[in-house]
This record gives C-alpha cells, structure tokens and sequence, in this order.
C-alpha cells in the first residue's frame, strides 16, 4: 500500500517540451497526453535529481507508516486473494499469504534456491518461500531502512536463511545471473523507469531462472488510444498520495520483457480477485486504533489513507489493473 505527499510524482512528470510539442500534435485536442507515452519517454532533464527526490519520498513513507501497516495487517503489504472476489468469512490475513501462494502456483515454481525479493517490504514473500522451499535462500531490498530493520529482525526471531538490505531496485548491488527467482511484488508500481526495472530483473537472473512481476497497472490501450482526461486525473490524485511514477500496462511490461529476450512470458489479471481488499483496508483504518495509528504516523500517512476509496474506484471503472506478469531466461 502506497502513502505519499506527491511531491516527487509531480516533478517526475513534469513535461518535456518534446512532450508538449506532442501535445499540440494531437488530434484529440481533449486529452491529456498519457502516462502510457509518458513513461516511455521520461523527461531526460533533472530526471536524475527527480528520481532520487521519488526514492528519498518512498523510503521516508515506508520509514513511517510500515509499523502502523504491520500492526493492523502484518508482515505481508499486498492485495489479499478472494476466491471468487468474494469477502465471506474471509481471514484478509490469510487472503494475503493466499495471494503468494497462488502466485508461486500461477508461475508453476517447484523449486527454488536463491530468490531475490525486490522492493521486499518486511519480507513476508521472503520468509514464506524460504519456508516453503527447504534450502532456498532469499536477499530482499528495499528502500526503506526501517522495513529493512524490522525485516532482519523477525527472519532472525524466526531463524530463516533470508537476509535484507537497503538498495535501489534499477541498480540492483548483485552480480549477473544471481538468483534463480526474482520477485517482485506490488513493487513496480513505484519504478520511475520501467525499461530499467525490467532490463535489472533480467541482469540479475541467472539463466532457466524465473521472473515474476505482480503490480498495479492502468488498462491496456489501444494503438494511438490515450487514457481519458477523467481516468488521467484519478491515477494523478492515486499517484501524487502514494509516491507513485507514471503507470503503464501490462501490455507494456510485456513489450519490455520481449525486447530483453525473455521466454514463456505469461499475463495475467486478478482485479476481480482482489477487490474486497481496498474496502477491508478502509475498514480496519476506521477502527479507534486504526485512526489513532495514523494520526500518529503522520502527515504521509494519513493522506494516503484518504485516498483508498479512490483506489477502489479504479478498480471498479476498469481503469486499474491488478497484473502478473511471468517469464523466464533462455540458458
Ligand atoms: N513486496 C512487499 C512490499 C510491497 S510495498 C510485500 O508484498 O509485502 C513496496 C515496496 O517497494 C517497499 O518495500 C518499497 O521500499 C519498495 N520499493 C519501491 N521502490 C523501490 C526501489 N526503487 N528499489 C527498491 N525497493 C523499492
């Protein structure tokens, strides 16, 4: 779940004079350029300084709210999986763990002996695969040093073989070819550069190993289709709360896998299964510890809780996507 104050969204998607000589271009006078166009063609001035403003705001928000989040959900900080996409009786906790279940299922993972967990939280998938696979061992980074704290510490109550550390997802600090699963859950959504993001999994996975990308996504387009100027809105006010970049498809995603000589790439989307989890999650922040806990993260925080529903909204317009995306490297 993503809180922010939106400052480093906005500058990242300031746009370029390129971008708005496009603009002009364009036969639909009534849109606004997309995200879609947007993220493929990043501004390149201050873009550096933009993402290292985007990365300092993600860490500080996950430094502040992580333990409100862990107190009220748990070590997991993803969509929970409904069956049916139906909320009776159901255990959220245990719809969070399901959620990694079906994925590792989904992806047909039978065995692991080195996973990476990029953007890992307090490293629930971490500790769930090594738990899962005996021998497997799993590196999560995040950039948040507090969820990396927190995470070395519950592995280490818990005695499992997974480390963490504070690192920066498009410059992964591992070698070539490291892991045989490379994870990434409810991640990529903060990736200010997609291209790179995808072009690190690849690096980092070792040849026959497996890629697996859970994320937010807006709706495939069509050629030459933009978002609309209402859909583009909503994802700007989800966007500026959250410290969340331009969005793109999954379409998108699989066009950057391609282009990285990827195999057996697979898609998928979950949106239906995961829809009762904005409204749970509005109502446990409506319970008396709920809204004590976010008045005492913060500002950061408190926003980004006001922004749920309009999660939930996107869900329901068919604008957001919950989207898998597997692969795996030729030898
Ligand atoms: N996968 C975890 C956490 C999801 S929350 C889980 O399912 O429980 C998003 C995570 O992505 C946070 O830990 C955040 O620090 C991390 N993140 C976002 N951008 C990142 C980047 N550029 N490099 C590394 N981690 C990043």
């Amino acid at each position: 779940v993503k809180w922010s104050d939106g400052v480093a969204h906005d500058a990242l998607r300031t746009p370029s004079t390129a971008h708005f000589e496009a603009m002009k271009q364009t036969a639909r006078p009534r849109r606004f350029p997309s995200m879609h166009r947007t993220w493929r063609n990043p501004p390149r001035c201050g873009s550096a300084k933009a993402t290292t403003r985007l990365q300092e705001g993600i860490a500080r928000f996950y430094d502040a709210s992580s333990a409100l989040w862990e107190d009220m959900w748990g070590e997991h900080m993803h969509h929970g999986y409904y069956p049916d996409g139906k909320v009776d009786q159901i255990d959220h906790k245990q719809a969070q763990v399901d959620m990694v279940e079906r994925v590792l299922r989904w992806a047909d993972v039978k065995s692991v002996q080195k996973m990476v967990d990029v953007g890992c939280g307090i490293g629930g998938s971490s500790r769930h695969v090594v738990r899962k696979y005996p021998g497997s061992t799993a590196t999560g980074i995040s950039l948040s040093p507090k969820q990396v704290e927190r995470a070395k510490q519950i592995t280490e109550e818990a005695q499992l073989e997974a480390s963490f550390q504070v690192a920066d997802a498009l410059q992964q600090p591992f070698e070539d070819g490291s892991f045989d699963l490379v994870w990434s859950l409810e991640s990529g959504e903060h990736m200010p550069d997609k291209k790179q993001f995808v072009q690190e999994l690849a690096r980092v996975c070792a040849p026959g190993g497996t890629i697996i990308v859970v994320t937010w996504c807006h709706r495939v387009l069509q050629e030459g289709e933009a978002l609309t100027v209402e859909e583009e809105s909503l994802l700007k006010r989800i966007c500026d709360a959250y410290y969340l970049p331009a969005w793109c498809s999954i379409q998108d995603y699989k066009d950057l896998m391609q282009e990285q000589g990827l195999e057996s790439i697979k898609v998928d989307d979950w949106s239906e299964f995961v829809a009762p989890f904005w409204g749970a999650v509005i109502q446990t922040a409506l319970q008396p510890r709920g809204i004590i806990g976010l008045f005492n993260s913060g500002w950061e925080t408190l926003r980004g809780a006001l922004v749920m529903p309009l999660m939930a909204q996107g869900f329901r317009m068919g604008l957001i996507k919950f989207n898998l995306i597997m692969a795996r490297k030729p030898l």
